[in-house]
């Protein structure tokens, strides 16, 4: 699958990002989460702990005081002290070991009034009395708070404080020792505990605090340390201990089964992305593929699939928006309906392939002289059409009519074949000849008729005469109708065909004449398309040979030859039918030449072929008419078996005019000589013309010079009358 660029952007900014996003803000509102409750936790535990040691702290002094007051207030003590203060026996059994026994106080002192020491114990043992310089500043300044009578109802006064001695701390008890009636001795009770191992794994017993120990300086480790203080608030150095974090602890547990998640989560997601992707891939491409399709559909739905140009319904589209857009300006538009000439032949002579060839190479010369503003489509056939747009002369319509013209008058190769075409055009314009489409195509159609029936390749524009003329020929062909039936309007002339002496006449041709009661005389040239169109030239034309036939009774020494339109030629039933009607005029096919012209050829070669070879076996004679218009070669003829050939008068007028028409009509004559068929050259107008076309070889002459033609009574006068030399 091809991805395209602006699809994985799309989908990245639409999609991956927001979900990454939103997943990070997700997982980092959660890691915050975690992070504070963690803190939190450990942060209320490390103040609970604080207050825990606190009060193991307190609670430890307090035991140990009462453990120093049950000494200090066991009256015999007092008593020995001021009867034998020296009984260090006595002492040692019920003061020194006592507390340190019993209570493992470490350092126990007695001091008399002066606060000299009078017993001493450390560590188990009574030692000398002397150094006790080193417990002198801590014990004055516990003494110093004694003054604070322990109770209002007795003179027992007692202080508790942590102090350092030698650097360490300790916890430092000093009481008065009490006498007979609970009155004071005048001795001190000092005993001291060493915050050692042994005092801090038994607060920690209590305290629940894990690995309780004494740093001097600095605390150890974060969030678990005491400050330690004696009640002067001076610091005694730090406790520390294993903290406890609930919060850690917790993040322990939960840390990994949370990294589990989010990892669960991210490849889910990630998951979901690739489907999410992979799905709207093709979403993505299945509406591209509908919208080209689509695109396909419409452009199928607008334009000619031969040639891409537009069709009709887009051409008539393009129309109607440029006579709306001319509305806003002084310019104007103008449709050119082109139609091309001889398409026909070259489709039957090298195939529709060809054809098919012959119309995309006359759209792509067309698009080439249009502007891109301008639009070339294509009706159907060979027709084409160009809409040009802001025209401010006539003659920039002219112009490219001219250019057209002449790029489709250049060669065409087909089959590697050089072929030729050409092209008639129609044009209207609007404002000046319409405003809206109907009426364009109409006006369009009329000048394009116009330009055809004045001999292709042409272009006309069209004038309100048109119309006129229009009109006039549907007129003409409805009065057209009405002369066959009664046919006083109708004659047929002859026209001697003369040896090429041009003194004899050797033949006549019969041509109809139409005396219009208003037109006046009507061209063959103009009803005889007309009678095609309406479907009355088999009726005409049998007419005609009827008519001829009864001629050829009057005139046996001559042939009288017959223009057999295409139609009729084809028409079914021709043969048996000429046959019939010459059979009922009496008179034989051997004094009749059929006309035929190379258009009937080509159309259906081997039909053609099968009529006329019916045709002569039948007796007639056939003759090839305007011999040279059309596109036969010259070795074309030998496929037909024909009597005569009549060289077209366009090479007879284009003697002494164009260069090598001697050259063209002796090799014409040449052949048709080789061939055994009689060569006659029409529209003999002058006597030079006659004089080359004898040179050249010609058989037969035909043209004004000899005789237009004329009415049947007046045959006669031809013949008596000879040219003049
Ligand atoms: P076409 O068969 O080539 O007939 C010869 C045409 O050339 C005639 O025109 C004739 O008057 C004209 N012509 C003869 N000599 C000269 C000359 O020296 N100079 C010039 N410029 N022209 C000359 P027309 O009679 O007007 O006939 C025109 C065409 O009408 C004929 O051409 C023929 O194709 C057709 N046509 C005439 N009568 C009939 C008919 O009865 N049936 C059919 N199917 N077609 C006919
Ligand atoms: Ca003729
Ligand atoms: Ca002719």
């Amino acid at each position: 699958m091809k991805i395209s660029e602006s699809f994985r952007s799309h989908f990245i900014r639409e999609v991956l990002i927001p979900l990454i996003l939103v997943l990070l803000v997700t997982f980092l509102a959660a890691s915050f989460t975690v992070w504070w409750a963690t803190a939190k936790s450990n942060e209320n535990a490390a103040a609970e702990q604080q207050q825990i040691i606190q009060t193991t702290l307190t609670q430890s002094l307090n035991e140990m005081i009462k453990q120093h007051r049950s000494l200090a207030l066991w009256q015999p003590l007092g008593r020995r002290l001021t009867r034998a203060p020296q009984d260090t026996i006595w002492l040692n059994q019920n003061v020194g070991s006592w507390l340190s026994d019993m209570f493992g106080h470490q350092l126990v002192y007695i001091l008399d009034a002066k606060n000299q020491p009078i017993y001493r114990w450390e560590n188990g043992k009574n030692v000398p009395l002397a150094r006790f310089s080193h417990l002198q500043q801590p014990v004055t300044t516990l003494m110093g708070k004694l003054k604070v009578p322990f109770s209002s109802t007795d003179h027992h006064r007692e202080t508790i404080d942590y102090a350092l001695i030698d650097n360490r701390p300790v916890a430092l008890a000093a009481g008065t020792i009490a006498g007979e009636n609970g009155l004071s001795a005048g001795f001190t009770l000092i005993s001291v505990k060493y915050l050692d191992d042994q005092y801090l794994s038994a607060l920690s017993e209590r305290s629940l605090l894990r690995g309780l120990r004494y740093a001097d300086g600095h605390p150890a480790g974060a969030g678990a340390n005491y400050l330690l203080k004696n009640s002067e608030g001076n610091s005694l150095g730090y406790i520390s201990w294993q903290p406890y974090a609930p919060g850690t602890e917790m993040l322990h547990v939960i840390g990994p089964v949370a990294l589990a998640v989010v990892l669960i989560i991210s490849l889910i997601c990630g998951v979901m992305i690739r489907r999410l992707w992979l799905s709207s891939l093709t979403l993505s491409q299945s509406l591209l593929q509908l919208s080209a399709s689509e695109a396909q559909a419409q452009h199928l739905a607008f334009h000619d699939v031969l040639t891409g140009l537009p069709n009709r319904a887009l051409v008539e589209d393009r129309l109607n928006q440029a006579l709306g857009r001319r509305m806003h300006n002084e310019e104007q538009v103008a449709l050119l309906l082109l139609d091309l000439d001889r398409f026909k032949l070259v489709n039957d002579t090298y195939g529709h392939h060809a054809g098919d060839d012959l119309i995309i190479s006359v759209g792509h010369r067309l698009t080439e002289l249009v502007k891109d503003t301008d639009t070339v489509g294509r009706l159907g056939g060979d027709e084409f059409v160009v809409i040009v747009q802001g025209i401010r002369s006539p003659r920039e319509v002219q112009q490219l009519c001219e250019s057209i013209i002449e790029s489709l008058a250049r060669p065409f190769t087909l089959l590697g074949c050089e072929t030729w075409i050409g092209v008639s055009i129609g044009v209207a314009t609007a404002p000046d000849d319409a405003s809206d489409r109907t009426e364009m195509m109409r006006k369009a159609d009329i000048a394009l008729y116009e330009a055809k029936s004045h001999g292709r390749g042409q272009y006309r524009v069209f004038e309100g005469v048109m119309d006129e003329s229009v009109k006039t020929r549907q007129q003409v062909a409805a009065d057209l109708r009405i002369a066959l039936q009664n046919k006083r309007e109708l004659a047929v002339y002859y026209q001697p065909l003369m040896d090429i002496s041009g003194q004899q006449v050797v033949g006549l041709e019969a041509l109809m004449r139409w005396h219009h009661p208003v037109h006046g005389l009507i061209s063959p040239n103009e009803f005889i398309p007309l009678a095609e169109e309406m479907g009355l030239i088999i009726q005409i034309g049998e007419w005609v040979l009827r008519e001829a036939c009864r001629v050829s009774l009057a005139w046996p020494d001559l042939s009288i030859a017959v223009n057999v339109s295409p139609l009729q030629f084809r028409a079914a039933g021709f043969v048996e039918r000429i046959k019939a009607i010459v059979k009922q005029e009496k008179t034989l096919p051997t004094r009749i030449e059929l006309e035929i012209t190379e258009g009937v050829l080509i159309e259906d070669e081997k039909g053609a072929q099968e009529i006329m070879s019916k045709l002569r076996q039948a007796g007639f004679k056939i003759a090839l008419d305007d011999f040279g218009t059309g596109y036969s070669s010259l070795n074309y003829l030998s496929h037909f078996s024909v009597d005569k050939i009549k060289i077209d008068r366009s090479f007879t007028q284009s003697l002494g005019v164009t260069e090598n028409s001697v050259a063209i009509i002796e090799s014409v004559v040449r052949l048709g000589q080789a061939m055994g068929l009689t060569v006659t050259a029409e529209g003999v107008e002058t006597d030079s013309q006659m004089a080359a076309l004898a040179e050249a070889g010609c058989n037969q002459l035909q043209g004004f010079l000899f005789s237009q033609a004329v009415p049947e009574a007046r045959i006669a006068d031809l013949l008596s009358h000879r040219k003049a030399g």
